[in-house]
């Protein structure tokens, strides 16, 4: 098969480079003569992808993004293009190579609780701290500002996925802070700017501050209710003492947490500064970093609290619906995160396949190779859909209670699937550079580290998927938005409708059985959400995408015409549009 159109003309013509052009870029990258050292001349080896922009190659992004945010196009295309540059690039491998260091103590016995990062982590995140990735939504009270930073932190998640971590928690954190008024107000000045300041000093003395959270303990972490550090209150304040641990406290060198603690009212949230507003250091001990198999630039710690200050968030007992605010939010960031893995997989393997030949043929060109392609191409582009969709629903929610009902199950939903895929695909797309893409010095095996993460983060697979069935029990609004949802894409698909029918009737077996019998119905949970992520992306695809993207995801995803692995794609799907649409996007 032959790609007619130009792989690198790009949307918005950033650059435009035609298939003879490439043919002459490919020959003037090989050498023709030994090189001075006596090896042998350099052949067929593909150039690294720079000097692209994140965004405008993106079709599906841009057109959200002029749908829902046009006012912010200028900004995230700039990003975009930063983030496609070689240093930019560069800033995201050495701060994973060069990993952050703890000092427990200094020299002379001192708890010290400082963890020190390379500079490169350092351009990383104050990169996504001048681009407001932790705050745009609270800030720029504009519509379509969820998405807009959604889109925003899609690129930063394909750059380098560990600085986001604390960028996630600081923007998830409002919400929840907003449920202790007078503390919103003296730290929101402070989360509300634009600079990155990543000094261990007080936050008043700060020009910004960013913030983590801990819920996480030793005897469990998805069951929160389990925790055992405890909390007493100093007087008759709202201040209180911490005593406890957390297992995993990512970003300790956050300024601030949220964590939960146990008073006698039950489990509680606080809001846990690193300095006391006396201008001590806060009794929170970091005792060691967690050596992780991805994740590697961002520092996740154990930590101690010996009679921590901290103050009350919300009301006594009622810890996990004040702190559910901020994990709703950062289970989108999670969904963003799945979207932006898989992207940034497919763009890589697509430049690979582009500039590598075997056997007498650019590989995108060889018919299988062309299959896988198409195939990935399919799954991320259904992601991002998703994950655009779910963003949309954060800015909607604010003035429009269907949108709010639908966001609280999709989010659910998105997270699961999202989170799900990502690891399938990224393993898919290494493959697609053969070798190259198992060494270091590509992006693949940091993305492939990364992908099982966001499924792990902000409630598990499993308990994703129990808070999807927790959801329709609860709140049967969510089931009603969320139909509604499903039913706008099947006036364009009969093939959808009938799929939407039969998960219309799944879902009502197995909500009877939860209301019938408490825990009944658990078993399908995995089963449903994934059912219900199908439709959306398929529903989404006829309405947004392109047709025959729509078409190849309804036929392979609902209609069984698809293996187990990638590349399984049946002969009536058009690869060659595919493929044509999908090259024409990456751009260079
Ligand atoms: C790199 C990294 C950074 C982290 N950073 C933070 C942080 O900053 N703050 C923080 O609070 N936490 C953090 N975590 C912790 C993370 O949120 C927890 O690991 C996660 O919530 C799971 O908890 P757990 O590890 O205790 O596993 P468990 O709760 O023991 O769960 C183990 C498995 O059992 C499944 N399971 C649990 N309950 C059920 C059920 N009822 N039915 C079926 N299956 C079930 C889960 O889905 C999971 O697959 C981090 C984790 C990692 C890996």
């Amino acid at each position: 098969m032959l790609i007619r159109c130009p792989p690198w003309s790009i949307i918005d013509g950033v650059m435009t480079v035609s298939t003879k052009q490439i043919d002459q870029r490919q020959a003037t990258d090989v050498p023709k003569r030994a090189d001075a050292t006596g090896n042998q001349a350099i052949q067929n080896q593909v150039t690294a992808l720079t000097g692209y922009n994140l965004f405008l190659s993106d079709r599906t992004l841009v057109s959200a993004v002029e749908r829902d945010a046009a006012w912010a196009r200028e900004q995230i295309s700039e990003l975009g293009r930063l983030l496609g540059t070689a240093e930019a690039q560069r800033w995201g491998f050495e701060a994973n190579e060069n990993t952050p260091v703890l000092h427990t103590h200094d020299r002379y016995g001192n708890r010290r609780d400082e963890v020190l990062f390379h500079p490169s982590y350092h351009h990383v995140i104050r990169t996504s701290v001048e681009n407001r990735i932790h705050n745009l939504p609270w800030v720029e009270k504009r519509a379509g500002s969820h998405l807009a930073r959604a889109a925003l932190m899609m690129m930063a998640a394909q750059n380098e996925a560990g600085h986001t971590c604390p960028i996630s928690m600081t923007y998830a954190c409002v919400p929840a802070l907003r449920r202790e008024p007078d503390l919103a107000r003296q730290w929101e000045s402070m989360i509300f700017s634009d600079m990155y300041d990543a000094r261990f000093i007080p936050a008043t003395e700060k020009t910004g501050v960013l913030l983590g959270m801990g819920m996480t303990e030793k005897q469990g972490g998805s069951d929160v209710r389990a925790n055992i550090t405890q909390a007493e209150r100093i007087g008759s304040s709202r201040e209180y003492l911490i005593t406890g641990h957390k297992w995993f406290c990512s970003a300790p060198m956050c300024d601030a947490f949220l964590i939960l603690a146990q008073t006698a009212k039950g489990l509680t949230c606080f809001f846990l500064p690193r300095w006391t507003p006396t201008g001590e250091r806060n009794k929170f001990h970091i005792q060691r970093l967690k050596d992780k198999l991805g994740n590697r630039s961002n520092a996740s710690s154990e930590v101690e609290f010996a009679g921590a200050w901290a103050h009350l968030v919300g009301e006594e007992g009622r810890g996990v619906s004040t702190i559910i605010e901020m994990v709703n939010h950062t289970r989108l960031d999670c969904a963003i995160a799945g979207a932006a893995l898989m992207r940034q997989g497919l763009v890589q393997a697509l430049h690979h396949a582009a500039h590598r030949k075997a056997f007498g043929k650019r590989l995108i060109d060889q018919p299988l190779m062309s299959n896988v392609l198409a195939d990935l191409a399919i799954e991320s582009e259904a992601a991002t859909q998703l994950m655009v969709r779910l963003a949309r629903s954060f800015d909607a929610r604010e003035s429009d209670e269907r949108e709010r009902a639908f966001c609280r199950i999709a989010t659910a939903i998105a997270k699961y699937w999202l989170c799900k895929r990502a690891p399938a695909h990224v393993g898919e797309a290494l493959e697609c550079l053969g070798g190259n893409g198992y060494v270091e010095e590509s992006i693949m095996p940091r993305l492939y580290r990364e992908a099982p993460l966001n499924s792990i983060w902000e409630g598990s697979g499993n308990v994703i998927c129990l808070d999807v069935l927790r959801a329709m029990a609860k709140e049967p609004a969510s089931v009603e938005a969320l139909m509604d949802e499903l039913r706008l894409g099947t006036k364009y698909d009969t093939r959808l409708g009938s799929y939407v029918s039969q998960i219309q009737s799944d879902m009502s077996s197995c909500l009877k059985l939860l209301l019938s019998n408490g825990g009944g119905g658990e078993g399908q949970a995995r089963r449903l959400t994934e059912q219900l992520a199908l439709a959306l992306q398929a529903g989404l695809l006829v309405r947004h995408g392109a047709p025959e993207i729509a078409d190849a995801f309804i036929v392979t995803r609902l209609g069984n015409k698809h293996g187990r692995a990638f590349g399984t794609l049946p002969p009536q799907v058009d690869l060659d549009g595919m493929l044509e649409r999908a090259a024409h996007d990456l751009g260079a």
